[in-house]
């Protein structure tokens, strides 16, 4: 799941900009900084868009059964076994999960569909499994991948069944802060319903095989299936913030 990027930034723009209307005599000046503030602020979007199409493709291929093994180093830079002290966080937010999974709203979104449906895997006798067998595990940093941008956690591993690397769900740095990586702020949660929402969030991907994907901001993209969960386990409703 993605870090929300910080705010600072586009406050600061928007008092820049007012700066600017506000004042006469030195306008050509201030026009031709405007305008080229707007070009840089241009080529900023393109390459932002740019990155987010690159990216999106890397994680289809990411996710091509076939193509899995050779496009995404399965362990760049090493998860490691929870500490002790980092498992007995994990396990009381599983232990919420396991019940708000009670909910048949909230476990379906999470696995996909019913499990009376024999290709479903059952979300909570997954997350049960995972925590049993070394499927939870820690990135000591925040960015996952090189050039990924940061994020609380992820999902690791390959799905091709040959067991060289089997699929976890990885907690980082972020999921231990006390505000799980300014995700409390983001969505106006407190400190366990982050977790909780980051747990579930990357349990749905393992569970469904599926990563983001769609527009930003869209029901398909990182923060539409957070907002889905946030409504279907949590029961809080919420705006997908703007950043
Ligand atoms: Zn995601």
């Amino acid at each position: 799941m993605k870090a929300p990027a910080a705010k600072g930034k586009a406050s600061q723009l928007t008092r820049s900009r007012l700066a600017h209307r506000a004042s006469g005599p030195t306008m050509s000046y201030l026009k031709t900084r405007i305008r080229a503030s707007r070009l840089y602020q241009a080529a900023f979007i393109l390459a932002i868009v740019e990155l987010t199409r690159r990216l999106h493709q890397a994680y289809r291929q990411a996710y091509d059964k076939h193509a899995a093994d050779q496009l995404l180093p399965q362990n760049p830079q090493g998860d490691v076994d929870l500490s002790p002290a980092q498992r007995k966080v994990v396990e009381y937010i599983n232990t919420l999960a396991k019940g708000l999974m009670n909910n048949k709203d909230c476990r379906e979104y999470i696995q996909d569909g019913p499990e009376s449906d024999f290709r479903i895997t059952n979300a909570i006798e997954r997350l049960a499994w995972l925590e049993k067998n070394r499927g939870i595990t820690y990135f000591h940093g925040m960015e996952f991948n090189n050039g990924s941008g940061l994020a609380i956690s992820a999902v690791r591993g390959t799905y091709t069944g040959f067991g060289r690397s089997s699929p976890r769900i990885v907690p980082g740095y972020y999921f231990f802060t006390e505000d799980v990586g300014r995700v409390t702020e983001y969505w106006r949660i407190d400190r366990d319903q982050a977790r909780l929402l980051v747990i579930l969030h990357e349990l749905r991907h393992d569970v469904t095989r599926s990563p983001d994907s769609g527009p930003p901001g869209g029901a398909e993209s990182g923060d539409g299936h957070s907002q889905a969960i946030l409504k279907k386990c949590l029961g809080l409703v919420t705006e997908i913030p703007k950043q």
